[in-house]
């Protein structure tokens, strides 16, 4: 649904629309990760996971995440880091406070993201998902480079594969409810719908 000013309970269409093309400068690398692999045949490519993660969790800004996600952790660094050195894990995207993007799997590759997973009765979200990770905890705010960061990537996704509908767009946490929390309470999800729906 359209934004319009006479919505009270929409902030000022302008606002967004301004803040929106301040995502338009979407910096992108790529950094390829070996933990990847095909999707199934003929999967049609209609959810979008948004998690969280920090390396080492709380802490910022480290290139620690990068190294994980390319399987290059040293595990001697930090006692977390030797828990999690056997994990082969992976997300398509990882967006870190400043808004910068990392490609790590192509999103018509299958990124190990998800886990033991299930959405409306289809179990191993891998298969037909893409994984976004923002750089954060559960309880931290994250930046607004995120937010506009994300919904620019969110919209070219959407463009490429138009099975994602914002409906389809969901959490770590709604597909793995017993097992996971991301992208946690500090997630604006009303925000980042609105940034997403603005015209
Ligand atoms: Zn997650």
């Amino acid at each position: 649904m359209p934004l319009t000013a006479q919505d009270p309970n929409h902030q000022d269409s302008s606002k967004l629309s301004a803040e929106r093309q301040m995502a338009n400068s979407l910096k992108l690398k790529k950094i390829p990760s070996p933990f990847h692999n095909e999707r199934p045949n003929q999967t049609i490519v209609d959810l979008l996971v948004i998690h969280n993660i920090s390396l080492p969790p709380g802490q910022f800004g480290t290139g620690k995440v990068e190294e994980f996600f390319t399987g290059k952790l040293n595990s001697e660094e930090h006692p977390f880091f030797e828990e999690i050195k056997d994990l082969q894990v992976s997300a398509h995207y990882f967006i870190d406070r400043t808004g910068s993007v990392i490609e790590f799997v192509d999103p018509d590759q299958r990124a190990w993201h998800a886990g033991v997973s299930s959405w409306h009765g289809r179990e191993n979200c891998n298969d037909f998902s893409i994984g976004i990770e923002l750089e954060g905890t559960d309880s931290q705010p994250y930046s607004d480079a995120q937010y506009f960061s994300l919904t620019q990537l969110v919209e070219l996704l959407m463009t490429r594969y138009p099975a994602i509908s914002a409906e389809r767009i969901v959490g770590h946490c709604d597909i793995a409810p017993t097992r996971k929390t991301d992208p946690g309470e500090s997630f604006d999800w009303q925000r980042f719908r609105e940034l997403l729906s603005c015209p």
